[in-house]
């Protein structure tokens, strides 16, 4: 008989997790206003918010806070992770900072300016946030058969070549940089293949440009790299990670994601320059260079923290459960966005609740359902998260209506994974008696999806 795959970890220390009923969560959810932000991390089950520093550390992990050194200059643990990031990336120049957000907060108040284009494959929330923060452009060349759900592409993630060559020439010097995001968080966790790496290096050395990886996935994208990509089966993720990264000047990182720690983040990069114009932001907004937001024990963790995620072993256990929740949806008919990513999956609501107008939010009007059920928190990115057209005010109903279910690295196992299939099996089964969605009751102007407050909308 054929050995069936199971974790490569074993568990040394559990924290409990808390069951209720559905009539507290139909009290609970109603209390917050049908927002699952809202609500206790004890009145969920399941928590699948998010999987930015929701992970668990390993007992070397946790042995390493203890090695952390404290000193404000030249902290040991500091080098400990500029070796680290050297080893895996080949960049020299390594500035930490307390989150990824953070991280461009430096790096682009030194290279942006007004009225500045930069191109890339989809760019994440804050990443935008901070281009047009500075009146500048985030222009998106991801290519377009990223939004048909349910099309299979092995590198759904990766950018068109002939729009971000035309971004280039129609703009020239007014385009400081390309960011590629690796693995595509915003198209669902979709990968970047190297080839599409290869040629976004080529059309930047053909303009003189340079480019910056967004890698808060990269190890994942790596991954996918190693199984999908012709050539690469043999290679370690190490190796592909140098490969990669052998195609970037330099790279802003959330390591609340594959640097597997719950707070923290860097830059690194391989140009003098670059590291010169950063440095005069992280002081005044992060804090010394050899510790830019983090507490010694924090860089020592996330220095293991790199080199464990780059492990194989490590990497396919999480995939795996990846995989597992999508082949239980086939199983059971529940659309998502195809083939499933590497730290989530996206459900299609409006194939799940045509019935539903898109004036009343299917994304989360599932969302609810999913809370009800069984108590697992997803979260809406879609319609309510598009937030309104900053001039007509309008809702902006012409993207996707996901329910991103997103997986916590080392946290649970797949029965809690084959939890999360039955309860959406259960929604799916009765999808045709939800007839109606939500309403808004009241909502921030921007980001609202954080506080917004709904009602069930009136029969
Ligand atoms: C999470 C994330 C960021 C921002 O990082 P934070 O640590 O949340 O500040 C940037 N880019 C991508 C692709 C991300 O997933």
């Amino acid at each position: 008989m054929e050995i069936p795959f199971a974790e490569s970890w074993k568990i040394k220390m559990v924290e409990p997790i808390t069951k209720s009923t559905r009539e507290q969560r139909e009290e609970w959810i109603k209390e917050v206003g049908y927002n699952v932000f809202g609500l206790r991390s004890d009145q969920v089950y399941i928590d699948c918010l998010t999987d930015s520093g929701t992970g668990a550390m390993s007992d070397r992990q946790w042995a390493a806070m203890m090695t952390g050194d404290e000193s404000y200059a030249g902290a040991r643990s500091f080098f400990e992770l500029k070796d680290a990031i050297e080893k895996i990336t080949g960049f020299k120049y390594v500035i930490p900072t307390h989150q990824g957000r953070a991280a461009e907060n430096v790096l682009f108040s030194a290279l942006v300016k007004e009225g500045d284009y930069v191109p890339g494959n989809s760019h994440f929330d804050t990443t935008k946030g901070h281009i047009e923060f500075r009146k500048a452009h985030a222009v998106d060349c991801t290519i377009d058969d990223a939004k048909d759900t349910q099309k299979e592409l092995p590198f759904k993630g990766n950018v068109d070549p002939k729009k971000l060559e035309k971004v280039i020439q129609e703009h020239g010097d007014k385009v400081p940089f390309v960011i590629m995001t690796i693995t595509n968080n915003t198209a669902g966790g979709e990968p970047v293949s190297m080839a599409n790496l290869r040629e976004v290096r080529r059309i930047c050395d053909k303009y003189g440009k340079r480019v910056i990886f967004d890698s808060a996935r990269f190890a994942e994208n790596a991954y996918f790299i190693k199984t999908r990509e012709d050539g690469y089966a043999d290679k370690t993720i190490k190796e592909i990670c140098r490969e990669m990264f052998a195609l970037a000047d330099g790279m802003t990182m959330s390591a609340k994601k594959d640097g597997l720690v719950n707070m923290g983040g860097f830059i690194a990069t391989r140009w003098e320059d670059w590291y010169e114009a950063a440095k005069a932001f992280v002081i005044p907004f992060e804090g010394y260079l050899t510790y830019g937001g983090m507490n010694g024990r924090d860089m020592a963790a996330l220095a293991v923290g790199l080199i464990e995620n780059t492990e194989f072993d490590n990497l396919h256990t999480r995939i795996h459960q990846l995989t597992l929740l999508a082949s239980l949806l086939d199983e059971y008919g529940v659309p998502y966005q195809r083939p499933v990513g590497g730290h989530a999956i996206f459900i299609d609501a409006l194939k799940v609740l045509p019935q539903i107008p898109k004036e009343e939010f299917p994304a989360q009007t599932l969302t609810i359902e999913l809370y009800k059920e069984a108590g697992i928190r997803g979260c809406e990115i879609g319609f309510l998260l598009a937030d309104r057209d900053p001039e007509t005010r309008q809702n902006r109903f012409d993207g996707n209506d996901f329910v991103r279910l997103c997986i916590p690295r080392r946290v649970y196992t797949d029965n809690h994974i084959r939890v999360i299939a039955a309860a959406l099996k259960n929604v799916y089964d009765r999808r045709d008696e939800i007839k109606r969605g939500m309403e808004i009751v009241w909502e921030a102007e921007l980001m609202r999806h954080f506080t917004v407050r709904l009602k069930p909308a009136a029969e």
